[in-house]
């Protein structure tokens, strides 16, 4: 027992000086556009299992400014949607309409306004296959019609 540190020490430095610079697996690449209509382009966005992170654009395809007409992507457990939007309401558009430190959202972008796009990469190491997860818009009022399914697996 007595070398068991050290030796474990010595393994876990090795392993990270030789990742390659791959080593954080697959990016899988997904968009999607909000609009002046309080709609996403898409109802459904897929990744698939060995997909090691995301990479997410969001794009305004609108003209209104983020004041009155902002977007962002937030990805939650379905059955947390309702509270995560309720919950960033109050939060106010400077903290993009998301709680601080709601552990409830996997992964959001910054609220954007027309004619802008904003990107965010997350691990997906904690999505399971099968899970019910659900991406919405959390600016106040949005998530009743900007809100679709992220399938995983
Ligand atoms: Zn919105």
């Amino acid at each position: 027992m007595k070398h068991s540190i050290p030796t474990i020490a010595a393994l876990v430095a090795l392993g990270g000086f030789m990742l390659p610079a791959n080593a954080a697996g697959k990016l899988c690449k997904l968009e999607i556009a909000g609009t002046d209509l309080m709609k996403y382009d898409k109802e459904e966005l897929k990744v698939a299992a060995d997909c090691a992170q995301v990479e997410l654009t969001l794009k305004h395809t609108g003209k209104l400014p983020a004041q009155a007409m902002g977007h962002n992507w937030t990805l939650v457990k379905t059955p947390d949607l309702t509270a995560v939007a309720n919950a960033g309401m109050s939060a106010g558009l400077e903290k993009d309409y998301i709680a601080p430190g709601d552990k409830r959202v996997i992964a959001h972008t910054k609220v954007v306004g027309g004619g802008q796009s904003t990107s965010i990469t997350f691990p997906t190491g904690t999505l399971k296959k099968g899970e019910d997860y659900s991406f919405l818009c959390t600016f106040p009022g949005h998530s009743a019609l900007m809100k679709g399914k992220l399938v995983f697996g």
